[in-house]
């Protein structure tokens, strides 16, 4: 891998890409394995990103996305719910279908930074989140966490959030292991809109 200001350069030797959130990419079909003449590019199926490409592309990388989402509308910025110090968003690189994000508006990388409003709101929204989904997908279980710092496992290790992954028994299926893709059978925006008419008012 070469050095230099090309952020291309590491996907083109290879490199698995990974998103803001630590989760790498699925890897992306060469031309050449595929039917037809090989144009040299290769492709990446993924339908979920329908959202962020309707929502007038990602946001660059200074910006953070967690304080850009709030700006945008829900539908734009895949939020479920707006709190008062806190608001619920689709995980645009979900880990599994309804994975949740719960975010303080305020720019706070730790946990230990947030006021008591802000931490008991983000408590009450996993909660809710948690009610909202078994209420409308019946999951068996769920992981609830916070990864605080890049070291940790944090991809916007800037801005906290509390990640809400539904889980089912079938979820652990062999795609992860054969082809290094998680299969993701909803799309977001159709996740974000039940979700949000399934929120308590
Ligand atoms: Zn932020």
């Amino acid at each position: 891998m070469t050095d230099g200001p090309d952020d291309g350069a590491a996907e083109r030797e290879g490199a698995v890409p990974t998103d803001y959130d630590g989760t790498a990419y699925p890897q992306a079909e060469s031309a050449s394995d595929l039917a037809g003449v090989p144009d040299g590019l290769s492709r990446l199926w993924t339908p979920h990103r329908i959202a962020y490409i309707e929502a007038g592309g990602v946001p660059s990388s200074h910006e953070c996305p967690f304080c850009v989402a709030p700006t945008l509308s829900d539908e734009q910025g895949l939020i479920v719910h707006r709190g008062e110090h806190a608001f619920v968003l689709m995980n645009l690189f979900p880990y599994n279908s309804g994975h949740l994000l719960i975010c303080p508006y305020r720019h706070v990388a730790g946990y230990d930074e947030t006021t008591e409003a802000e931490s008991a709101e983000m408590t009450h929204l996993t909660q809710t989140a948690m009610r909202v989904l078994r209420a409308t997908s019946g999951p068996a279980g769920f992981n609830i966490g916070m990864n605080q710092g890049a070291v940790a496992g944090a991809g916007v290790a800037a801005h906290l959030h509390q990640h809400v992954v539904p889980r089912w028994a079938s979820d652990a299926n062999f795609f992860p292991i054969i082809a290094q893709t998680k299969a993701i059978p909803k799309l977001l925006g159709d996740a974000r809109r039940e979700l949000a008419e399934a929120w308590p008012v």
